[in-house]
């Protein structure tokens, strides 16, 4: 059977064909009619299909009623019974704003218009916020401030009919594939196409750029000044547009006259020279496209980073014509519905405002109460540090990892652990936030539900159901409903049937369609059956239109009261804490190719490891010299809010003075908490976004001289999850550990551990038992008096298992052989040497390039040093020709070697 239905993983929004055989889902490929990706997808959405299993799945609801005691299963109806029982008494003893709820934009439109209405309308507070705050809100209030709405007027065709692009603050050749593969198309098609990329590190995507502007980090409104100060004083300024559709130009105008290419130099880095030509390209072009995401949305300035790029448009006119525009990408798959339905504190559905009276009071009338509560509602920080201090005593936590993805991870938990009841809704019962949950819901997830999503383009797409959810997990959106029905009755509210009226999600699409109405949003033209004859919209889509609207603001007005765009004040700052003589190094964060938000999902597939097997710091090799620190050694980041310990690996990518960590490792794959324990909760102070891009850290090298290494592979899908599973609650017995997963058919478990000394035998013993490393096949050594013991377990001839322990040299080919399953007789003899390389005539991998065909780094490199190009790479070896997610790294790789 085939479904059509979109990739869960980023805001691109790639339209896929589920394969399932009615009761499993077997495989998944790009839908070539979708007209976001037209039948391509990355290496994430390629293999959606296996993280499609029901290990580690919540199956059934379960439930705690102490703090100390290990949840239980219950029934859904004892479960939103109790649950609403514990909001009803919140509510009636200290008030509505003493609960709140915490959503995501994994979720489907439907979901998030039921519990906007939940928190709103029922319980009456504004205490309902999204993950999304932490990913961008900035953009929302950047495009609100300036062109009136939160509307990206872009579409990706305008990447094909742009002459100049300008990435800010996105690394979309990792974080967004599909869009760069359509930049690739771009180029190609246009060689005169020029790009320009600023970010402070030299990722895939600035690497292959025309211009790569190394801006400091926290300092883009600087370098985003400059480039308008030349605008101004290159004659690039389009004043017929600024005269006719703009207002407020003379003040930033005068604002940015000091703000000469030279002064940003001294302040963001960028050589002024190349400020000046990044400029003059964007002026010059016929039609100039930015794309920007988290690199200038998280930072406490923020919003003003996203007004400052838009500026830029409106100061040269390049907006709302083919090819030109601002363009913010989103990073999740709908963040854009959230925004749609105003399920986020400081929005109400149909791009409204709370605090706006006259907006509450239409959609009061829309939803048939009397009103909606006017005090403000807490954004997602704010919301767990009141969770932390008490004044609010429930929380609702639905599709969304809070323990892994807010600054400042040690408050979190602080406040999870405070709070006097926690619900959580969710597909997966190993995150990091479900030991938290007093009521573990099992929600329905990627291939089980139906509603529809938004996209980063303002598309519209239908979401199908493929399979049933398994066990007794539900749709999200019939979760909220019934708890909604429920504490309706403890409330005392007659009116909560007629208020979540809804036995399909196409109602409360229906619902939310009319909430649109007349707003620059208006979707009262769409429904499920037009989506499903037409293809996925883009808004507005008015009742009446025949089509969706690809541009916005085509006619030069915007969605201001005086149909102008406004320019606005700006005042250039820096990020809220510098580095200093304690904390001298600047620690941003990123994304990894193959791995997605806090790996919920893309943690289950192993072969999405292959690429970026373990948690690792990136530095300078200037900062690693001048710190004794070697690439491999475990190293200790620390400030003044916390620690990680990870390894070190050099970059060339970064400058001096710079340290990078992907931001998708936690607890559940380290035994400390990545990144976010180092981020702080300074957020920007209009949008609420969280500066998750800037710490100032120290990093020191650890001595752990007892080190061990376990992997063990399966051939039966799923059990490598258990295994996992198994052995994550001993993650915190170690001063280091890393625990992931490897392979491609036959998944296998990687753990890495690192102590201050040897670990009791009874450890050992235990770790093996998780993973069933033991039996008549397997071969141990023991070595008491250096502390070394070493098992290998050979299944059917194969290599299955090894555990190196106090003696690791061997593991990494070791490793390869395990992975691959390969036949152990020829190695037998060598099982238990300290071989750090592998015997002669014995062959590894290294590590994988192309997650497609298998590709390792050493077989490209060798394959460039004997002449091959990027064609004969993909013709001899295949590299690069299934998703393409690689390809940039493959031209990376031909720059180096070609240049050595
Ligand atoms: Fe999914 Fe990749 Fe498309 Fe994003 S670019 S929606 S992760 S397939």
């Amino acid at each position: 059977m085939e479904t059509r239905s979109t990739c869960c993983y980023c805001g691109t929004g790639c339209g896929v064909i589920i394969e399932s055989d009615g009761a499993r889902i077997t495989g998944v490929r790009g839908d070539p009619d979708h007209p976001a990706n037209f039948g391509r997808l990355c290496s994430k959405g390629a293999t959606l299909h296996l993280t499609a299993r029901p290990e580690g799945r919540a199956l059934y609801p379960e439930l705690r009623m102490g703090r100390t005691e290990a949840r239980s299963r219950t029934t859904w109806d004892l479960a939103l019974e109790y649950a609403a029982r514990r909001f009803a008494g919140v509510i009636r003893s200290h008030g509505p704003d003493a609960v709140a709820f915490y959503v995501s934009g994994q979720l489907l439109t439907e979901d998030y218009y039921v519990f906007n209405k939940l928190a709103r309308a029922l319980v009456g507070t504004n205490n309902i916020d999204s993950n999304s705050r932490l990913c961008m809100s900035s953009a929302v209030v950047g495009y609100s401030q300036t062109l009136g709405a939160d509307a990206p007027p872009c579409s990706y065709e305008d990447l094909g009919l742009a002459d100049c692009i300008f990435i800010a603050g996105a690394n979309p050749a990792y974080a967004h594939p599909i869009v760069f593969r359509r930049i690739e198309d771009a180029r190609r098609a246009n060689p005169g196409l020029k790009l320009i990329v600023a970010d402070p590190r030299r990722t895939d995507t600035a690497a292959g750029a025309d211009l790569h502007l190394p801006v400091a980090p926290g300092t883009d409104l600087v370098l985003l000044q400059a480039m308008l100060h030349v605008l101004l004083g290159d004659g690039l300024v389009n004043w017929e547009f600024v005269h006719a559709h703009t207002t407020g130009f003379d003040a930033v105008r005068e604002a940015v006259r000091d703000m000469t290419p030279a002064a940003a130099e001294k302040i963001c880095g960028v050589p002024s020279q190349d400020i000046v030509t990044a400029a003059r390209w964007f002026g010059q072009a016929k039609a100039a496209l930015s794309l920007w995401c988290q690199g200038l949305n998280q930072s406490t300035h923020g919003s003003h980073n996203s007004a400052a790029l838009i500026h830029l448009h409106l100061a040269t006119g390049h907006i709302g014509r083919p090819g030109a525009g601002p363009f913010s990408l989103t990073g999740q798959p709908n963040a854009m519905g959230g925004r749609e339905t105003g399920a986020m504190a400081t929005l109400l559905p149909g791009h409204r405002q709370p605090a706006n009276a006259e907006h509450r009071a239409e959609v009061a009338r829309l939803w048939g109460v009397p009103d909606l509560p006017e005090r403000p509602g807490k954004t997602a920080v704010d919301m767990f540090e009141a969770l932390g201090s008490g004044a609010i005593k429930a929380i609702w936590i639905a599709c969304t990892n809070p323990a892994q993805s807010l600054p400042e991870q040690a408050r979190v938990r602080q406040a999870l652990e405070r709070a006097e009841f926690v619900v959580l809704q969710e597909a997966f019962r190993d995150t990091e936030t479900a030991p938290y949950a007093d009521l573990l819901l099992p929600a329905a997830t990627w291939g089980e539900k139906e509603g529809t999503v938004t996209n980063s383009e303002r598309r519209i797409s239908h979401v199908r159901r493929a399979v049933a959810a398994p066990g007794e997990a539900l749709p999200d959106w019939k979760i909220a409903r019934d708890f909604a029905l429920r504490l309706g009755r403890h409330l005392e509210r007659p009116d909560a049937p007629s208020l979540f009226p809804y036995f399909h999600p196409e109602q409360i699409f229906r619902e939310h369609a009319q909430t649109t109405r007349g707003r620059d949003l208006d979707i009262t033209g769409l429904s499920y059956a037009l989506l499903d004859a037409q293809g996925p919209q883009q808004w507005p889509f008015p009742e009446g239109a025949s089509a969706g609207t690809a541009r916005l603001y085509g006619d030069g007005r915007f969605a201001t009261a005086d149909g102008c765009a406004r320019f606005i004040p700006l005042t250039p700052s820096l990020t809220a804490e510098d580095t200093d003589a304690r904390f001298p190094l600047h620690l941003t964060t990123g994304r990894l190719r193959d791995q997605w938000h806090g790996m919920s999902r893309s943690g289950r597939a192993a072969l999405l490891f292959s690429h970026d097997d373990e948690p690792r710091l990136y530095l300078n090799l200037s900062d690693m010299l001048r710190r004794n620190i070697a690439a491999g050694d475990l190293v200790r980041v620390f400030n003044r809010r916390g620690e990680t310990v990870l390894r070190a690996a050099a970059s060339d990518e970064l400058r001096p003075g710079q340290a990078y960590v992907p931001m998708h490792w936690g607890r559940r794959h380290l035994n400390s908490g990545g990144a976010n324990e180092l981020m702080p909760s300074a957020y920007d102070p209009h949008s609420k976004q969280p500066e998750l891009k800037h710490a100032a850290v120290q990093v020191e090298r650890l001595a752990l001289p007892w080190q061990a290494l376990l992997v063990r592979s399966t051939a039966h899908a799923g059990q490598a999850l258990e295994w996992k599973a198994r052995l994550q609650p001993l993650l915190s017995c170690f001063r280091y550990a890393s625990l992931g997963l490897a392979g491609a058919e036959c998944p296998a478990l990687v753990l890495r551990i690192a102590h201050h000394e040897p670990l009791p035998e009874a450890l050992l013993d235990r770790i093996d038992d998780c993973v069933d490393l033991d039996g008549v096949q397997c071969l141990s050594y023991l070595d008491p008096r250096r502390a070394v013991r070493k098992k290998a377990l050979i299944e059917d001839g194969l290599l299955a298992g090894i555990h190196l322990a106090g003696e690791t040299a061997a593991g990494p080919w070791l490793k390869d052989f395990v992975i691959e399953r390969r036949a152990a007789d020829h190695i037998r003899r060598w099982l238990f040497a300290p071989l750090a390389t592998p015997p002669e005539g014995v062959k590894t991998r290294g590590r994988i390039v192309c997650a497609c065909h298998g590709v390792a780094e050493p077989d490209i490199r060798r394959a460039i040093a004997a002449g091959a190009g990027l064609e004969t790479l993909q013709q001899d070896l295949r590299c690069g020709t299934g998703c393409g997610s690689c390809v940039p790294e493959i031209r990376r790789l031909l720059r180096v070697e070609q240049a050595a």
